[in-house]
C-alpha cells in the first residue's frame, strides 16, 4: 500500500514538500486555512482541504491519526504550529516532522514530542555558505555539531590517484562513502579505484578533519 502523507501549511516550504511527495507517487493530503492555496494544490495533491488544524475536532474528522507521516509547515504563526503539533502528538500520529522558525520554536517542538524538527532556511544558509567559501564543496549536510557529509569536486591534485594512494582514512580520519562519475555512482569504492578530475567524492567525517583534507587535497 502507498504511504500516506499529510502536509499542513502550503507556503513555500510546505508547498514544495507536497509537490515533491506527489511527484514521487505518494498519497498526499494538502491542508491550509487559505482557500486560494488549497485550490492551487487541488490538482497536485491526492486531496486538498481547507481546514484549521488548531481545531481538535477538525483534525479528528480528517482522520489524521491514520496518516503515516504528517508534516507541519505552518510558517510565521508559531502558536498555531505548536498547538497543531501538540494535538498530532496527542492523537498518536506515528511520524511528525515540523518546520521551526527559530531555536526557541525548535526547543518547544522537541519538548512536546515532534519526531523531527527541520530548519530549512538555517540549514540552506549553512550549505550555501560552505559552497561559497570553497567552490569545491558542492553540498554539505550537517550530521551533528562535529560531523558532516560533504560532496567535493575532485581537482588536479587528486586526479589519477587511487584511494590507496590518497590514504584519506589514515591521513585525515575521513571516509569516502561514494564516488560519482557523471551519472554513475559507486557506493562501495575499493582501495584501488582511481579518481578522475571532475569526479564528485562524498566524504563523511569530523568537520575539522574534512577541512584539513579539503585544504591539502582540494
Ligand atoms: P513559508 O515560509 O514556508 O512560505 P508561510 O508562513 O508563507 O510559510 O505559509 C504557512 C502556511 O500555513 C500558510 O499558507 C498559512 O495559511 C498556513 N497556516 C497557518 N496557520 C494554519 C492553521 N492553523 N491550519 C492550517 N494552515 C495554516
Amino acid at each position: 500500500m502507498k504511504k500516506q502523507f499529510a502536509v499542513i501549511g502550503l507556503g513555500r516550504f510546505g508547498g514544495s514538500v507536497c509537490e515533491s511527495l506527489a511527484k514521487q507517487g505518494m498519497e498526499v493530503l494538502a491542508i491550509d486555512t487559505d482557500e486560494d492555496k488549497v485550490s492551487k494544490f487541488a490538482n497536485i495533491a491526492t486531496h486538498a482541504v481547507v481546514a484549521n488544524t488548531t481545531d481538535e475536532n477538525t483534525l479528528q474528522s480528517l482522520g489524521i491519526r491514520n496518516f503515516d507521516h504528517v508534516i507541519v509547515a505552518i510558517g510565521d504563526n508559531i502558536q498555531s504550529s505548536i498547538l497543531t503539533t501538540l494535538m498530532l502528538v496527542e492523537q498518536g500520529v506515528k511520524s511528525i516532522t515540523v518546520k521551526a522558525q527559530n531555536d526557541y520554536h525548535e526547543k518547544v517542538l522537541n519538548k512536546i514530542g515532534a519526531h523531527r524538527v527541520v530548519h530549512p532556511e538555517r540549514d540552506m544558509g549553512i550549505r550555501i555558505a560552505h559552497n561559497i567559501v570553497s567552490k569545491n564543496v558542492l553540498d554539505y549536510l550537517e550530521l551533528s555539531d562535529e560531523y558532516s557529509i560533504v560532496e567535493l569536486m575532485a581537482g588536479k591534485k587528486v586526479a589519477g590517484k587511487s584511494l590507496v594512494d590518497l590514504n584519506i582514512r589514515a591521513n585525515y580520519g575521513c571516509n569516502i562513502m561514494a564516488i560519482k562519475q557523471g551519472e554513475e555512482i559507486n557506493v562501495s569504492p575499493n582501495a584501488d579505484d582511481f579518481i578522475q578530475q571532475g569526479d564528485i567524492l562524498i566524504v563523511i567525517g569530523a568537520d575539522t578533519d574534512i577541512q584539513r583534507m579539503e585544504r591539502s587535497l582540494f
